[in-house]
């Protein structure tokens, strides 16, 4: 693989995503807010396995909800739980910021600070994606949450796979069992009530089914449904 897209698990960059950077060699990690921290080390095994010459590029994106709640959390005092601060909110605490948009500038400049500092020599890039150029389109459907470690699947494809709509899924993508914070924001914050856990391999299948008994003991899953979908080749 030639690239690495480092994203927020926000369903609206999905098509972009896959028109403006999957070209069949490019890894996705995606979670809530672009977020290094709980992903370093599958950077540092993604930067040790590819030659990654086409560099790594860190996608943030303005009217995000993992943003938003850290700047509740930093601006109001609203207690999040331990599992987001410690994942999330602690990295801006010594950050300063006036606006919701100005956090979201911190963060990718944050994002990018991390990445370089294990890149070794890899390019970092940031693209602050602005969602209100992206052509959405206006919906009222349920949304849902789709959690894979698959790396490189077009969106388009892993969404129809789980019978779900491109622009209705969040994707939580990487090494799932470090993202409970994320999918802690996405059930409790984003309101998503449906989580998906996408299966490509008969091992992956067998670390989700492991993930899907751990998550189902999580108290913020007490309303929301977990499947596993197989999606062996
Ligand atoms: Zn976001």
């Amino acid at each position: 693989m030639e690239r690495l897209v480092i994203s927020c698990m926000d369903r609206r960059l999905n098509e972009y995503l896959d028109s403006k950077y999957n070209d069949g060699n490019t890894l996705f990690i995606r979670n809530a807010g672009a977020n290094l921290t709980p992903i370093l080390d599958l950077v540092r095994e993604a930067l040790r396995k590819n030659e990654l010459k086409k560099g790594i590029y860190i996608a943030t994106h303005n009217d995000c909800g993992a943003m938003g709640v850290v700047f509740q959390a930093l601006t109001s005092g609203k207690s999040f739980g331990s599992g987001i601060y410690n994942a999330l909110i602690k990295q801006f605490e010594s950050i300063g910021f006036r606006s919701r948009e100005g956090l979201e500038r911190e963060n990718g400049r944050l994002q990018v600070k991390r990445a370089k500092a294990i890149a070794k020599g890899v390019p970092v890039n940031l693209e602050p994606i602005d969602v209100k150029r992206l052509g959405v389109p206006a919906e009222h459907n349920e949304h849902r949450l789709i959690l894979t470690s698959n790396l490189s699947e077009p969106y388009v494809k892993m969404t129809k796979i789980a019978n779900t709509g491109v622009f209705d899924s969040y994707i939580i993508q990487g090494d799932t069992a470090f993202m409970s914070s994320d999918v802690e924001i996405a059930v409790k914050f984003l309101g998503i009530k449906d989580v998906r856990l996408e299966a490509f391999s008969t091992s992956e299948e067998a670390r989700l089914s492991a993930e899907l008994e751990s998550l189902g003991r999580e108290p913020f899953m007490h309303d929301a449904k977990c499947s596993l979908i197989r999606a062996l080749r």
